[in-house]
């Protein structure tokens, strides 16, 4: 199971999309470590809702 999510990185304020994996191995409302590609900082993404984890910047989930 994959999926896309689309946020906003908190730290330069820029539109990055990243791709989620492994999905089925998890819970959902999880919250998962991905390398920023803007930054190349780890940001914490939730699996369901694409949202980051201590931040209240606006993101959307993407499907497919
Ligand atoms: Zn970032």
């Amino acid at each position: 199971m994959e999926q896309s999510v689309l946020f906003r990185c908190p730290r330069i304020g820029m539109n990055v999309q990243h791709l989620l994996t492994g999905l089925e191995q998890i819970g959902p409302d999880t919250h998962l470590p991905v390398v920023c590609p803007a930054c190349s900082s780890v940001d914490f993404v939730n699996a369901s809702t694409g949202k980051l984890l201590g931040y209240r910047s606006a993101v959307m989930a993407v499907d497919g």
